[in-house]
């Protein structure tokens, strides 16, 4: 589906892509150095972040002076869809360039903004998002990290998992307990800017379903890690509404790389499949379902985006997160079915684009695409658990 914006924001785009022609990172360039992980920001990427910072189309949506032009919200979608197509990711630090630094602008200090928020815009700084813990995921609130104040230290135990990025990364945005006799638990949180080589901090990368060498989920291990006060982000105790903020910067537009990604990969498969003979009429009524709800996607983002630009809440974002990430394991199932052996052949995957290109820099076969893709429906909220959003809260239905 090809929409056409006002002119004013054709305009945009058509700047936008004469600009990425002229100025992104070659292959030769991504590809000498692949990221290895999701907080690892090889020197090309580094270059690129400030390339991107210095012209405005970092944070479009902010000022000159924190890599942006003030761009308005249909802008800002525009310049989404434009880098989900793009074989150049726009950043090999997407937890520390989407959630953490929105955050840290939103609630820092001028000193953690100057210090920590442009740094990890320009990638001179690697950050990791330590929330869940082996006890603690869908249930967040529950987890039993503790940082405990000590002269102008805090001293924080625990254990956190699952913490994408966290062996390259220089600090983690660690969610603590700060007060464990309050009686509920989403009470009594703080979050902590934890430089990775602080004495008692340390990592084990964990293997994943498809990667056993270069991993990129971790445990990450403190014991009685001495933190300064000053690394406190926003007030104590403030942890819960910080969290929810936190992923919300995350959600609005989340749904173009899953559009995107299903647009591009049902062309590829369909292609694919005709290379191989005739299309079977099952194959060909799942591909024309999943074109449905790629549009179906698209449109509701569409929806959503409209009512963010008008300033209204968009309860669509769990609607479209849960669809969005179900339809490409779906389509990634499909690829297997319809290909049969072919499926596991390397260079047969889907068009591989943006931050997925660069990492690990292999090419991938439908079936790891297939492994891969559960991933999508577990992180930032699983499928269940935005179900129980969008019962409660779009639907109104009872607990
Ligand atoms: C690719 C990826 C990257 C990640 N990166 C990070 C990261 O950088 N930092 C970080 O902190 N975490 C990260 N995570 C962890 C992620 O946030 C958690 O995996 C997720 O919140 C689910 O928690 P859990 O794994 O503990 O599963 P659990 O919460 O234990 O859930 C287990 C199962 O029970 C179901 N379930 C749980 N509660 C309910 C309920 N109330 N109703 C119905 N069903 C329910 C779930 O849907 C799931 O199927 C990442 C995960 C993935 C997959």
């Amino acid at each position: 589906m090809k929409l056409q914006f006002g002119e004013e924001t054709e305009r945009f785009r058509a700047e936008l892509l004469a600009w990425l022609d002229e100025n992104r990172p070659s292959d030769d360039e991504m590809m000498a150095d692949p990221v290895q992980s999701s907080a690892h920001v090889p020197p090309w990427a580094s270059r690129w972040a400030k390339r991107l910072f210095d012209a405005g189309w970092l944070m479009p949506g902010l000022g000159p002076e924190l890599g942006g032009r003030n761009a308005g919200t249909i802008e800002q979608m525009v310049y989404h869809e434009e880098f989900a197509k793009c074989p150049v990711p726009r950043t090999t630090n997407p937890q520390g360039l989407s959630i953490i630094a929105p955050t840290l602008l939103d609630l820092g200090t001028d000193a953690q903004k100057r210090d920590l928020a442009v740094p990890i815009m320009r990638g001179d700084l690697g950050a990791c998002l330590g929330m869940s813990e082996p006890g603690a995921g869908s249930d967040l609130a529950s987890f039993a990290t503790r940082a405990v104040a000590d002269g102008d230290d805090f001293v924080v135990s625990g254990r956190k998992i699952w913490t994408s990025g966290a062996h390259h990364a220089d600090i983690c945005f660690c969610f603590v307990r700060t007060d464990a006799s309050v009686p509920k638990k989403h009470q009594g949180i703080s979050v902590l800017i934890i430089p990775m080589d602080t004495p008692g901090v340390s990592c084990r990368p964990l293997p994943s379903l498809v990667s056993e060498d270069d991993a990129d989920f971790n445990e990450v291990l403190f014991e009685e890690a001495r933190v300064p006060k000053a690394n406190l982000i926003g007030r104590e105790g403030e942890g819960w509404s910080i969290a929810t903020r936190s992923l919300g910067h995350e959600r609005g537009m989340l749904w173009i790389n899953y559009a995107s990604a299903l647009d591009s990969s049902i062309d590829a498969l369909l292609e694919q499949v005709k290379a191989g003979g005739a299309i079977d009429p099952t194959e060909a009524d799942e591909l024309v379902s999943l074109y449905i709800d790629a549009q179906a996607v698209r449109c509701m983002g569409y929806q959503g985006v409209r009512k963010l630009a008008d300033g209204k809440p968009s309860p669509e974002q769990s609607i479209l997160k849960l669809v969005g990430s179900e339809s490409i394991r779906r389509l990634n199932r499909v690829g297997m079915e319809c290909l049969g052996e072919r499926a596991l052949e390397a260079d047969l995957g889907a068009p591989i684009r943006g931050a997925s290109r660069v990492i690990g820099g292999k090419p991938l076969s439908w079936a790891i695409r297939y492994l891969q893709s559960f991933s999508g429906t577990i992180a930032g909220g699983t499928s269940e658990i935005q179900r129980n959003i969008v019962a409660e809260r779009v639907l109104g239905l009872p607990r």
